[in-house]
């Protein structure tokens, strides 16, 4: 299958457009809600949020589902295609609205972790969404809802 690349459309030579929507998460992320099912990301809304398999049937972590299983499962591959054509993708609307109100973003945050090189990621990414070689680099996994009130990132 052609890559991005080899095809010379997509972020690559997309313009400004394209850049304001790529996140990196899509492409190096896993993460579970508190009843372990796989989901976009710990800000990600509505049904795009929820993962499955190409049956329909939610993903979880008791599956020990592969990277590649994960990473190019539908709503993972749609939220790459339509943010390599410049697109919002639905699921993504708090960081969307995040950063219409002049804030900053979690996509801001994670791409100045993530994806500083978004060409590296892009170059394994065919048109369709298509991920080759899915590598997880950041991994969320919440075994309960117990909390330890040791995390910075609640700020407590
Ligand atoms: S844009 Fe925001 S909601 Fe979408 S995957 Fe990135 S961090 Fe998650």
């Amino acid at each position: 299958m052609a890559t991005l690349r080899e095809t010379g459309v997509g972020i690559l030579n997309a313009g400004e457009d394209s850049h304001k929507t790529f996140c990196a998460i899509p492409w190096i992320h896993r993460q579970t809600d508190e009843q372990g099912f796989h989901q976009l990301c710990a800000v990600a809304v509505g049904d795009g949020n929820n993962l499955s398999n190409t049956k329909g049937e939610r993903l979880h972590i008791s599956q020990q589902l592969t990277d590649d299983e994960f990473l190019n499962s539908p709503q993972v591959k749609a939220v790459r295609k339509q943010m390599m054509r410049g697109e919002w993708p639905a699921a993504c609307d708090r960081c969307w609205q995040t950063e219409q109100s002049g804030s900053t973003s979690i996509r801001q945050h994670l791409n100045s972790q993530f994806g500083q090189d978004p060409q590296a990621l892009l170059r394994r990414t065919s048109e369709d969404g298509l991920l080759d070689r899915p590598i997880v680099r950041f991994a969320d996994i919440r075994l309960g809802n117990v909390c330890n009130l040791t995390c910075r990132m609640c700020g407590r």
